[in-house]
């Protein structure tokens, strides 16, 4: 019989030399499993490269909420695909957001000019990832609340796929090999190139490549190359290139297939792209070519904007699931089931009605600007100073508010280069990569892709493993 997972932690952190040494064997293990990333001194070569900061143990997750986010998945696909068609929507959700909010509104004329054009993509490929955290409530029970969906460049699916076996092994130097035994196999790198493999494939060429559209600096190149591979291993050819690439080598044909340095690409997988400072003009410029042309975007610029948090809000309001996916009521409410209290910020009475409240009560809230990548949001008394500066003024528009959920901590050790040994109380937060595929109206692929466990000290209140906040993780079911 397996220990109740909290005592096998409370064991483990009596016994500073124990954890010592399986702190040592599991940098070792993560070293060699591949789980890397490349330093800050020098991000732009694998000479030097560490391990991706992860925690010592497994972190407990109830298993029914695991379950319930796995369940919920093959729903949030559908809606995201559903809110990425439907013109009138995004059009009417972005509508206030736009007025202020330059970024989103430069991807909206894109997504506009595209559609005015006529849309010469027939083949669609989405992969995203749904977070949630586990919302403790006043009795004690824990409650699966989702805090965002990521539609373009959700990371990490690579190297998660490596760090099951490190957690494992680790468990097993502590002599804990019966829970050692329990961990889930975890695999999205597969997941996410299955979906790619499948939209090449659709679009019907043998001769054309895949394209990951990547950064300048890419230090969590590791993380991409794990799916990369996975591509080499099914005989797809992958290129690597930044927006300048396409910019400078990038061009059209007659019938608007992709060319970049020659070769035609089937798919442009972007793991760039998501916020405002890489864009000058010539990037720009090299987004719209990407998406006029025929090549599957992952994601199409309709599907980013279904990942802004202004969408995200409108979705929680009674009655638009409905609009959105008629016809499919057991969906609508799984996914319900998972949303914690959006709130607008639009100009008129219900937003200055929140924005009394949350100034009054600012740790119920998080606020956040359209924004992604960690860092961004704001909370406390931080968040009733901005609050209170943009109360009357358009700007705050721009922000949405939500609940801030609240998790139980637990004792867990972040496993980071050059960083003391340490006990923490952390807060962890699950991800559930989404894969789908549409040829033309028709739905040939949706799945849930594995999963992503982060887990943070408690003292952050954002951001992620990129941001150098969060670590790498695996769930222990409980
Ligand atoms: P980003 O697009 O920058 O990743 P998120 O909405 O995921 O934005 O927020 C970043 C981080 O902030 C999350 O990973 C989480 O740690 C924290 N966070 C976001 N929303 C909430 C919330 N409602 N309650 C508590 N923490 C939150
Ligand atoms: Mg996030």
């Amino acid at each position: 019989m397996a220990a109740a997972w909290q005592d096998v932690v409370q064991d483990v952190v009596r016994d500073a030399a124990a954890v010592r040494e399986a702190a040592a064997a599991a940098v070792d293990a993560a070293l060699l499993a591949g789980v890397l990333m490349r330093t800050g001194e020098q991000p732009h070569a694998s000479d030097v490269v560490n391990y991706a900061p992860f925690t010592l143990l497994p972190s407990a997750v109830p298993r029914a909420l695991f379950e319930q986010a796995y369940a919920v998945q093959q729903d949030f696909n559908l809606l995201v695909d559903a809110v990425s068609q439907n013109k009138e929507f995004l059009e009417q959700t972005l509508a206030s957001t736009i007025k202020v909010d330059d970024f989103t509104a430069r991807l909206f004329r894109i997504h506009m000019q595209v559609l005015e054009e006529g849309l010469a993509q027939t083949v669609f490929l989405g992969i995203n990832r749904s977070d949630y955290m586990f919302d403790c409530g006043l009795d004690g029970a824990a409650a699966l609340r989702q805090i965002e969906i990521n539609t373009i460049a959700a990371s990490f699916g690579g190297l998660t796929s490596r760090t099951t076996d490190v957690h494992r092994l680790v468990l097993k130097v502590l002599g804990k090999t019966e829970e050692a035994s329990h961990l889930l196999p975890n695999n999205p790198a597969k997941g996410l190139a299955l979906g790619i493999a499948k939209a090449w494939e659709l679009y019907g060429s043998q001769r054309a490549v895949v394209m990951f559209l990547v950064e300048d600096v890419q230090r969590n190149i590791f993380d991409q190359r794990c799916v990369e591979n996975e591509l080499w291993n099914r005989n797809i050819r992958v290129l690597r290139r930044r927006f300048r690439d396409v910019w400078e080598q990038g061009s059209l044909d007659a019938s608007r297939r992709l060319f970049v340095d020659g070769q035609e690409v089937a798919v442009v997988y972007y793991r760039e792209g998501y916020v405002p400072q890489v864009y000058d003009q010539q990037n720009w410029e090299a987004r719209l070519l990407l998406e006029r042309s025929r090549a599957v975007k992952c994601p199409d610029i309709a599907t980013q904007l279904a990942g802004t948090k202004k969408v995200q809000q409108e979705l929680s309001r009674p009655g638009t699931l409905e609009k959105l996916l008629p016809g499919h009521p057991e969906a609508i409410s799984r996914i319900r089931a998972t949303f914690a209290g959006l709130y607008s910020l639009d100009e008129g009475e219900e937003g200055d009605r929140i924005a009394a409240t949350a100034i009054a009560d600012p740790d119920r809230f998080v606020l956040k600007p359209q924004r992604e990548g960690g860092g961004n949001n704001l909370y406390g008394e931080e968040l009733r100073e901005v609050l209170e500066k943009i109360k009357d003024s358009p700007e705050r528009t721009s922000y949405i508010l939500m609940d801030k959920i609240k998790p139980q901590p637990a004792l867990n050790y972040l496993l980071r280069a050059h960083s003391p040994l340490q006990v923490s109380e952390c807060i962890s937060e699950l991800g559930i990569f989404g894969v789908y595929v549409r040829q033309g109206r028709e739905l040939v692929l949706n799945q849930a892709a594995g999963h992503l466990l982060r887990t943070k000290a408690v003292e952050h209140a954002d951001g992620g493993v990129a941001a150098g906040v969060a670590v790498l993780d695996t769930p222990y079911l409980v």
